[in-house]
């Protein structure tokens, strides 16, 4: 009889289209999928700024790998010189015949030659063919990951919401090339909730410091 305990044996996990891995044995066992995977990549990538500043890590989207129009999504630790990865995805354009895709993008392809210019093939659905973690599914830090994403998931309608999800408001220019952006804390929410603005009356007040247009674009944080 087996009497092993649940734990975590698996560190380094590498899974394929389609298939799922077992995390752990017992009683339990928890399975991941590559499709596990690469959402929570991609969800992490979609606030980049966040991941970046709060958590340390660079989120890194390459957009055509090999001039097949693969794609490459890498997160890393910021602090970590030699850039290793805690999580690799990659990404290739989904066939004719299927329904099922992550996320749509420009198909972009490169012949590697001067004479053999890119071409984007317009927009494409992609679909994640392999999925790599080197750090623990479980561990303390992809958890707080996972919450999170959770958290900045929620787009309340309302200022009051925001502040209940407890939310911080990062506020980007809305012009092309301006690159500013500026994070409203709970305490900047509060004093707008409390002077009685809703968040509509927020969000076409809110003008850009460096080049003056109004109607930026308001994330989670
Ligand atoms: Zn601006």
């Amino acid at each position: 009889m087996d009497t092993r305990a649940d734990k975590p044996v698996i560190r380094n996990v590498r899974v394929g289209q389609g298939e799922t891995i077992k995390l752990n044995d017992g009683p339990s066992p928890q399975e991941i999928s590559c499709d596990d995977i690469a959402k929570l990549a991609l969800a992490m990538h979609d606030h980049t700024y966040f991941f970046s500043l709060r958590r340390g890590l660079s989120i890194r989207f390459s957009r055509d790998l090999n001039g097949s129009g693969t794609q490459g999504l890498y997160i890393t630790r910021e602090s970590d010189e030699a850039a290793s990865k805690l999580i690799v995805v990659i990404f290739e354009p989904r066939s004719k015949n299927d329904d099922n895709f992550l996320y749509e993008a420009d198909l972009l392809m490169d012949g590697r030659k001067d004479y053999d210019p890119t071409i984007n093939r317009g927009k494409c659905g992609f679909v994640a063919c392999m999925a790599e973690t080197r750090i623990d599914w479980n561990s303390d830090e992809t958890v707080q990951w996972r919450s999170d994403i959770d958290r900045l998931s929620r787009s309340p309608n309302t200022l009051t919401g925001w502040i209940e999800a407890d939310l911080e408001m990062l506020v980007r220019c809305g012009t092309r090339y301006c690159y500013q952006n500026a994070i409203l804390t709970r305490s900047d929410l509060t004093r707008h909730v409390a002077a009685g603005l809703s968040l509509e009356d927020l969000k076409t007040r809110l003008k850009c410091t460096k080049c003056g247009t109004r109607g930026a674009r308001v994330m989670a944080f």
